[in-house]
């Protein structure tokens, strides 16, 4: 595939961006700014994540409230089925219709003991799938789910891997975002199988654009992503220069969104980790620019 120039990329895709509650006032503060930044790229949806084992209940709750009460961006509430009952978690998501948030991203989650692997309870819901199927009887949430080009680490094959996909979509959800990763060829060779299998279900990629090499070695172990031998090299002698590890995360994040471009690909999620100016910078390079008029600068 020959990816067009960045000159030439009109700017025709969609774009979303994932945040986490934050913690304490300055990240609470970070987190506004960014979605201040992003705001005028009219993102599609921006979503906020649950933490492991449900710890941040009330903190993903507040964040998702205040973005759907104080922008105009759809905003989307992460939800897992840890450590909580059937009646709680359909409690938490009827908290989030009445507040007007219809979009949930619904997953099985991990549980909160890093390695620890997932425990259905009795009176819980035990797949994502049946957490989707909940959330549809319960209202007529729009429902994203995960995908994993890579498979997931627990499913024993892509066949079931796939199996489990189909199984969250026919419970009612209409999406998947993807787990990171960073070659395109993974993308491709995993929306070929999904095609394979019979799904058509909008496949976005997640996209993670990576400025701290050592962190991203750590996610991606649980993940079972590969972490290509290029970017270690890319990364390499740049612990000690920020600017530099910026500039280098931005091309190698844009270069592989250019790529997916070129491979058909018009919806592009991004991974903030709560900062906007890489997700930003990439979206530029991608052709996307604030639909209304920037801020007047005051004389
Ligand atoms: P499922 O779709 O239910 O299962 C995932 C795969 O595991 C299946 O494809 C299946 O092959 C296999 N599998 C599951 N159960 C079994 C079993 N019993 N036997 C055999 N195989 C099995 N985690 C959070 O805690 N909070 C978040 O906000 C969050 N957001 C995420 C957003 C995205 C876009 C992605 C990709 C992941 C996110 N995660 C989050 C991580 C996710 O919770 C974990 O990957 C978890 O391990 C699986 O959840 P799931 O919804 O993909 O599960």
């Amino acid at each position: 595939l020959n990816p067009p120039l960045y000159a030439d990329l009109p700017g025709d895709v969609a774009v979303s961006f994932e945040f986490f509650p934050p913690k304490s006032e300055a990240m609470e503060a970070t987190l506004w700014q960014s979605v201040e930044t992003l705001a005028p790229l009219a993102p599609r949806f921006v979503s906020v994540t649950y933490g492991a084992g449900g710890s941040t209940r009330e903190r993903t709750h507040a964040t998702v409230a205040r973005i759907a009460g104080e922008t105009a961006i759809p905003a989307a509430a992460h939800l897992t089925c840890v450590n909580a009952s059937r009646d709680e978690i359909d409690a938490i998501a009827d908290g989030y219709w009445q507040a007007g948030v219809r979009h949930i991203v619904a997953l099985r989650g991990d549980p909160p003991v890093a390695g620890g692997r997932f425990e259905a309870r009795a009176d819980g819901y035990a797949s994502a799938a049946e957490l989707v199927a909940g959330l549809k009887r319960l209202h007529d949430f729009e429902i994203s789910v995960s995908a994993y080009p890579e498979v997931h680490p627990e499913a024993g094959s892509l066949a079931a891997d796939l199996d489990a996909f189909k199984a969250k979509l026919d419970a009612g959800a209409s999406r998947a975002i993807t787990q990171f990763f960073f070659e395109p060829e993974t993308f491709f060779r995993f929306r070929d199988a999904v095609a394979a299998a019979g799904i058509s279900a909008e496949v976005v990629p997640g996209i993670l654009p990576v400025s701290n090499f050592a962190q991203l070695q750590r996610m991606a172990v649980p993940c079972a992503t590969n972490v290509p031998k290029w970017m270690a090299h890319l990364f390499a002698g740049l612990d000690d220069k920020p600017a530099a590890r910026q500039l280098v995360a931005a091309t190698v994040a844009a270069e592989l969104c250019r790529r997916l471009y070129a491979g058909g690909v018009r919806h592009f999620h991004f991974y903030t980790l709560n900062r906007a100016e890489l997700a930003y910078a990439i979206c530029h390079m991608l052709g996307v620019r604030p639909s209304a008029p920037a801020l007047e600068v005051a004389a």
